[in-house]
């Protein structure tokens, strides 16, 4: 797509919808099923593609604005969306468009803008010497494909 089109759509988007445009586009968008996931969970994976999409073209501040997501702070898998991602095949997708919320350094929850959920992490190192992180998602009962897990680098974590 040649970059000046995505220029007026970002343009257009944010300055007739705001980031609300978000919910609006998710429920006009047409896609096709996917196997694996449930209705509905195509729509965020679809919307997360336009997000690569977006990145790709968009600088920082442009992006964030798009999508109405805060500048400051880390970004973070949300487990929800990874999961998704494993159990679709669209595994080239890193989503990472979670951020702790509040954005403070004790924060115990990620909010992803994707799908919009929230979800509970714990603050402690990840066991990962090499990864700095330290927002590590342990439940190990709700999703398939993703548990226990460093939502930084998404390396699963020993104990
Ligand atoms: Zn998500
Ligand atoms: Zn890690």
């Amino acid at each position: 797509m040649p970059s000046y089109i995505l220029q007026s759509l970002v343009a257009f988007l944010s300055g007739i919808w705001d980031s609300s445009w978000i919910k609006d586009f998710k429920s006009v968008m047409i896609t096709e099923r996917l196997y694996g996931v449930f209705e509905g969970e195509e729509e965020d994976i679809q919307l997360m593609q336009y997000f690569v999409l977006f990145e790709k073209y968009l600088t920082n501040k442009e992006f964030f604005s798009l999508i109405g997501m805060p500048t400051g702070g880390r970004r973070y898998l949300c487990p929800y969306c990874s999961d998704n991602v494993v159990e679709t095949g669209a595994a080239i997708l890193d989503a990472n468009y979670a951020k702790l919320t509040p954005n403070e350094p004790s924060s115990t929850e990620v909010t992803c803008w994707v799908c919009g959920n929230e979800t509970e992490v714990e603050r402690r190192d990840c066991c990962q010497s090499e990864c700095k992180g330290n927002v590590i998602f342990t439940d190990e009962t709700t999703y398939n494909h993703f548990s226990n897990t460093c939502l930084t680098c998404g390396n699963e974590q020993q104990s």
